[in-house]
């Protein structure tokens, strides 16, 4: 039997297979309707395919977290639901259909998500991980990579910068001319750049730790999370020639966590929750998940809800949030470039975070 894991329309088809089409959602005035943590309704229900709002949706009927116009929007989503619909529901059988066990703590309302940086040319959110956004030392712009792509593809090997067009340069002479040139300017990402290129050795410069930290330091003062990110990173490894500093460590990665950085911010959690804050620990990796981030989502899930720490309403809040904000994060050329990477075999797991 072909066990194989299918897209698309076969996925919708897998879904009608596994729940027939009648049952697979419910009507909005079930009694079983999710419920915020307070015993209040949920806010405005949104389509989790189409981002309709109205109060006629149906709720999927496996996990009772998210509302869909009907099965066509319900079977149109599916491929992006699946997982955390099987996992939420094998608790949900677990507990004989009980929504909460009494055991769950009190996190409080959700919180605004953060200002996030979002590419110039098509204002989407930046995806998360780094090799998919660049940065160009022409003019200090951060482009996704599927603006990028595209305009790679446009200008048909004409190797341009996508914001201002400024030929990229070509030799590792002209590289480092304009990263120093940015960096005096005091150009943050332009400082943290600079950094990781002493730090490993990179366009031809000796490795120059002491540089390296010195310039990250210069751009985690100017507030730039990913230098506050690395600094942690290097306290937390002793890397660098920086010290294992559990202290410092934790600093930087506040830092980069109050400045928006949501992979900072999850780390917290997992550091809050390792001292034994796990409400606090909830409360940063809801925020993060109600962004997009994929393993904030899958800890609230495995660590909090399968525990019983987390209320079943605040899940399905968070989890309705996390999938309007996973829209935000795609674009037809950023889908373009992740095909592109998987064709030439370039594409990591990793990416999708
Ligand atoms: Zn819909
Ligand atoms: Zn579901
Ligand atoms: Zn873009
Ligand atoms: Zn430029």
């Amino acid at each position: 039997m072909a066990s194989s894991k299918q897209e698309g329309t076969s996925a919708a088809a897998e879904q009608l297979g596994s729940m027939s089409l009648g049952e697979s959602v419910e009507r909005k005035d079930d009694d079983a309707e999710p419920t915020a943590r307070n015993g209040t309704t949920s806010a405005a229900k949104v389509c989790s395919a189409c981002e309709k709002k109205s109060d006629a949706l149906m709720k999927c009927r496996a996990c009772k977290c998210v509302w869909y116009c009907d099965k066509k929007c319900q079977n149109k989503h599916w491929k992006e639901h699946k997982k955390e619909c099987k996992s939420i529901k094998e608790v949900l059988d677990k507990r004989g259909g009980k929504l909460d066990v009494g055991t769950e703590l009190d996190i409080g309302p959700l919180e605004k998500l953060p200002p996030r940086e979002e590419c110039p040319i098509c204002m989407h959110v930046l995806p998360f991980h780094d090799n998919l956004h660049t940065y160009f030392s022409c003019c200090g712009k951060v482009v996704c990579c599927g603006c990028d792509y595209q305009h790679q593809i446009k200008s048909k090997g004409q190797v341009s910068c996508a914001f201002c067009r400024e030929p990229k340069p070509r030799s590792d002479e002209e590289i480092l001319a304009r990263a120093r040139k940015r960096a005096e300017l005091k150009d943050p990402n332009a400082l943290c750049n600079l950094a990781m290129k002493y730090g490993s050795g990179k366009n031809g410069l000796p490795v120059d730790e002491v540089k390296c930290i010195e310039l990250l330091r210069e751009s985690a003062d100017l507030g730039f999370p990913g230098a506050q990110y690395n600094l942690g990173n290097f306290h937390c490894n002793g890397h660098m020639g920086l010290e294992q500093n559990e202290e410092e460590e934790l600093k930087y990665i506040k830092e980069a966590a109050e400045g928006g950085d949501f992979p900072s911010l999850h780390n917290l959690g997992w550091m809050e929750n390792d001292n034994g804050n796990r409400t606090v620990a909830m409360q940063h990796w809801r925020l993060t998940a109600s962004g997009g981030l994929k393993e904030s989502n899958h800890d609230l899930i495995e660590h909090c809800f399968e525990k019983g720490l987390l209320h079943h309403g605040d899940l399905a809040e968070t989890l309705q949030a996390f999938y309007l904000a996973r829209a935000e994060l795609k674009s037809n050329g950023r889908d373009q470039y992740i095909k592109y990477l998987k064709n030439t075999g370039k594409y990591k797991e990793e990416y999708d975070c």
